[in-house]
């Protein structure tokens, strides 16, 4: 859709940004609106989410080089495109830019991409009020579709790509080890795909208690399951999801390990003896035949996925910084946190 009122370009060339100068230095400060180069827009962020991973990127290990802004989980609006074939669509931004020129893009694996770039990490991304995005990596948010539910569509979508490699049937039970944004939206897809049950296992009680307000249900720690989604990236969890499939069921491993992964022997075993059938996950699908963000998004606008419900916090980008730090922390219950970049 295209919005009638399309809002001009700030004079001054200027806009405001939380901008990472170096590990835990995010200033929040004037910058320059980025140029559109020939095949590029330029989107007026409306909301951009913060993910878990921002939190390392930012507080612990930093981005590829400074200064950059961070932030992958963004919507808005085209305010110019020199062509005009895009002012004024509202849109999601797919993070990925690939090289087009590797064997993995040949088959549109863009994800697996062997020289890719990347909005918020590789070069800047949302946490400011206007970026200039590749025209390719524009996906249209259908009428019904919030911004906040597009800046939602990285990690449905990122959730989507591992459900669906679950295969999950009509009826069948699903483990999911811990209780994040993700973990829960890849509940709610198992469901849409017929899961009859979804149960959860996570650290944190308070996450527990906020997957029970959501329909899901507490892992009993003794039950048997169909599949399991590892969303944690911890040993124990992986140990865990091993021992409560079904022989031959199905896990995907999808969380990123903080440290090395330990497995004891009986587990290890395990695998053997169940035949597990076990797959790493990684992004999501941005291919002709297959797109997981247009499917994402038809879902949302369906009222398939009520994504919203995730959001605990909506900071400005001024606060950006003290929100990733409560992340950190967890000084605050928080599920999906979204700067609202009109603040
Ligand atoms: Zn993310
Ligand atoms: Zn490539």
């Amino acid at each position: 859709m295209r919005e009638e009122w399309i809002e001009k370009i700030p004079e001054s060339g200027k806009m405001m940004a939380a901008n990472l100068h170096a590990v835990a230095d995010l200033k929040y400060e004037e910058v320059d609106i980025p140029e559109c180069g020939e095949d590029e827009v330029l989107v007026k962020i409306k909301k951009c989410g913060i993910c878990g991973s921002d939190v390392g990127r930012i507080l612990a290990h930093g981005t590829y080089h400074f200064p950059t802004i961070p932030g992958h989980e963004f919507a808005g609006q085209v305010i110019y495109d020199k062509t005009g074939e895009h002012t004024g669509k509202r849109v999601a931004v797919f993070p990925i830019l690939p090289c087009f020129a590797c064997d993995m893009c040949a088959e549109e694996n863009y994800a697996e991409c062997r020289n890719y770039d990347y909005y918020g990490s590789r070069r800047d991304g949302g946490y400011a009020e206007y970026i200039a995005v590749k025209k390719w990596n524009l996906v249209e948010l259908p009428d019904n579709v919030s911004y906040e539910e597009g800046a939602m569509c990285e990690p449905v979508s990122v959730a989507l790509h591992a459900i669906k490699k679950l295969e999950i049937k009509e009826g069948e039970t699903l483990l999911v080890t811990g209780a994040g944004p993700i973990g829960l939206i890849a509940g709610m897809w198992a469901k849409s795909f017929g899961a009859a049950t979804v149960s959860y296992v996570d650290i944190d009680a308070d996450k527990i208690t906020f997957a029970k307000s959501l329909g899901f249900e507490e892992y009993d720690g003794k039950s048997f399951v169909d599949a399991a989604l590892e969303g944690t990236g911890a040993s124990s969890a992986i140990a865990a999801a091993i021992g409560a499939v079904n022989p031959f069921g199905r896990m995907v491993l999808m969380g990123n390990p903080g440290r090395d992964i330990a497995l004891s022997a009986k587990d290890y075993q395990n695998i053997l003896r169940k035949e597990l059938k076990i797959n790493g996950t990684w992004n999501s699908v941005y291919a002709s035949h297959d797109n997981n963000w247009k499917d994402s998004l038809q879902a949302i606008s369906e009222g398939k996925l009520n994504v919203r419900q995730l959001i605990t916090h909506s900071p400005s980008i001024a606060e950006a910084e003290k929100a990733v730090k409560m992340m950190r922390d967890r000084s605050e219950f928080y599920c999906k946190v979204v700067i609202d970049n009109e603040k």
